[in-house]
């Protein structure tokens, strides 16, 4: 007998007519032949409800009894699903995290799941229960209740999925299907048919609420297909497997992170091991870093920006400023007024111009970049935030993502098409017996021979990032990575690019013609760079990807010249000469990890 899961969101089981809704869906489930676990959120908003009762009694309430009052939440709304189910004539059993063995690590608020004991449900869905799953709840090792962080519940209900082997996991939520960038936003926006879960993990990331994006971790690691579909009709929504909707378009989607914050360290020294001290720091607080940017240091120092969450500010400036004081740097300085707006797409890995495009169009609607950073599927800018909804817009337009791609392909085409075995099954098969949240690491790797330039000074006006990368790509020259961040104090940014060495030429001279008609400061180049690269799933939550990559380096006395992250991949900037060794290094220090 096959086993499906259901989620039911927050506002799916809103009231008592939502909740009976939902309770009706997994009986009929039950009546077709499957075994059903249904997964559930807090009635509608009642998780901010608590959380802001909480922060009436106490303006930094303690970590563990806010898990121990969000995880009411659920607990409410579990029952009532049960005694819907019990008064439609079926049977149902609901379970807290703690009772159905849902261990947890003990960072309370942002918790992870090291196993689940899957025992008392099988039991349960043998003896012909329909169970009724806590989401976004566990217990730790003293049996302290934890919560996974906000929206959660995906990540229990994909968890589920794939512990129990369900044969697919179904989001029922308030959209009908994952679309191309946030329909409130965006009302023209496009619903997809497909999407990778190499592209959602990223657009969940970045800003995508309508998943959480640990579930994408779960859902790759394990191969389980994720259909996001309403709760309010019938009708197919959007599946989330391991094959993209086109394989031609170069973006799939946008989103957008509203409340981001920048902060830049100045004039820390220029050495192996500053970047260590100031992410190791923020890491230990559990706060993912976005956006690095590093600039080439004057005088042996340098500037490092970095942007985080807004909500992550007040831990991350105290992390950081404690670090700064070490390191002996001149200053931090801080922007929580910037948005993140992101396009998205595993096109963009071989295809030229996607960057430039993205720019002209944010130039075209008169929106000032700010910092850009790119990885090989994804490339960020960040805004003011006043700029932010125009910006989304004008990238979304650019990008004609209303209009389905012309290769598109449907998933019954998909499932068609897919041979017996999966290639996910091997990845399962060496992730047996893991701790389930645990890092993923699938290949290190360096790519020798690259080269930087670097053009500084740049004034920061609407349009010369446009111009900069049309102008490289009309040369013909190949852009791998893209970092620009604050320049100094007098508001001008440094952009610094990767290209293969043989390039190097030909991207100087294009730099300086640039240089001439914007009248930048300076240009700078240099080969003989290597890019060192650790490939994995969920690689920016596990924050310490990051510190241990540069522990690793710092420790024999490699600098890291330019970062950049995604989910899937971190990429270091170091020289040539120590790539082998930076290798070994990498590889020693993730032994453990590496699949
Ligand atoms: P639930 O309570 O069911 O978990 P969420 O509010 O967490 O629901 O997620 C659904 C919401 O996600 C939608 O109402 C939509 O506004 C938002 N969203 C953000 N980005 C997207 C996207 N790309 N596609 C669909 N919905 C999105
Ligand atoms: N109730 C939690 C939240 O609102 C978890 C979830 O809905 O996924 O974040
Ligand atoms: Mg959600």
């Amino acid at each position: 007998m096959s086993l499906i899961v259901q989620k039911f969101g927050g506002t799916s089981v809103a009231d008592a007519e939502k909740i009976r809704a939902a309770a009706r869906k997994a009986v009929r489930a039950q009546q077709q032949g499957h075994k059903v676990v249904m997964v559930v959120s807090a009635m509608g908003k009642n998780t901010d409800t608590l959380l802001d009762l909480a922060s009436q009694v106490n303006e930094r309430p303690p970590a563990r009894e806010l898990d121990m009052l969000l995880s009411t939440g659920e607990q409410i709304s579990v029952a009532l699903v049960a005694m819907a189910i019990d008064s439609m004539g079926s049977k149902a059993v609901s379970l807290t995290g703690g009772q159905m063995g849902i261990r947890t690590d003990n960072t309370f608020t942002k918790a992870r799941i090291q196993s689940i004991s899957t025992d008392r449900i099988e039991r349960l869905l043998d003896d012909g229960n329909i169970v009724i799953a806590a989401g976004f709840q566990g217990i730790d090792e003293d049996l302290n209740i934890t919560t996974l962080g906000r929206g959660g519940s995906d990540t229990t209900a994909v968890a589920l999925a794939a512990v129990l082997g369900a044969e697919a996991c179904e989001i029922y939520t308030d959209v009908d299907g994952v679309y191309t960038t946030d329909p409130r936003v965006l009302p023209e926006a496009r619903r997809v048919d497909v999407i990778s879960y190499d592209e959602m993990l990223e657009l969940a990331s970045l800003g995508a609420g309508v998943m959480h994006s640990r579930s994408i971790e779960f859902a790759k690691k394990f191969g389980v297909p994720i259909h996001v579909r309403s709760s309010f009709s019938d009708t197919d929504g959007t599946m989330i497997v391991t094959e993209p909707e086109s394989a031609a378009a170069a973006v799939c989607g946008a989103a957008l992170t509203r409340d981001e914050a920048r902060v830049t360290v100045l004039g820390v020294p220029d050495v192996p091991g500053t970047s260590l001290e100031i992410f190791s720091a923020i890491a230990d607080q559990k706060v993912a870093v976005d956006m690095i940017v590093q600039n080439i240091g004057n005088d042996g120092r340098t500037d490092i920006s970095f942007t985080v969450q807004r909500s992550d500010l007040e831990s991350t400036l105290q992390a950081v400023g404690a670090a700064a004081n070490r390191l002996g740097a001149a200053g931090i300085s801080h922007d929580d007024k910037v948005s993140k707006v992101s396009v998205v797409g595993l096109g963009m890995a071989v295809q030229t111009g996607v960057a430039h495009k993205m720019f002209r169009a944010l130039a075209a609607a008169d929106v000032n970049i700010q910092m850009i950073t790119t990885s090989e599927i994804k490339i960020s800018v960040l805004v003011s935030r006043d700029q932010a909804d125009r910006a989304l817009r004008a990238v979304h337009q650019a990008f004609e993502l209303t209009v389905e791609p012309a290769d598109k392909k449907s998933w019954a085409q998909i499932r068609a098409a897919r041979s017996e075995e999966a290639d996910m099954e091997s990845l399962v098969a060496r992730l047996q017996g893991d701790v389930l949240e645990e890092l993923t690491l699938t290949g290190i790797a360096v790519t020798p021979n690259q080269a930087r330039v670097t053009l500084r000074g740049v004034p920061d006006t609407p349009g010369i990032a446009a111009d900069m990368f049309e102008s490289v790509a009309q040369a013909g020259v190949f852009v791998d990575m893209i970092v620009q961040g604050i320049d100094g104090e007098d508001g001008r940014t440094s952009v610094s690019m990767t290209v293969a060495e043989a390039e190097l030429q030909g991207c100087l001279k294009v730099a300086k013609e640039l240089m001439q008609r914007h009248g930048l400061r300076d240009v700078q180049g240099g080969d003989g760079i290597a890019k060192l690269t650790v490939s994995g799933i969920g690689l920016r939550s596990h924050t310490n990807v990051g510190t241990l990559m540069f522990r690793s380096l710092a420790d024999v006395g490699i600098n890291v010249e330019m970062i950049n992250t995604s989910e899937l991949q971190v990429n270091a900037v170091i020289d040539g000469k120590q790539a082998e060794q930076g290798c070994e290094q990498l590889n020693t220090a993730f032994a453990g990890v590496l699949r």
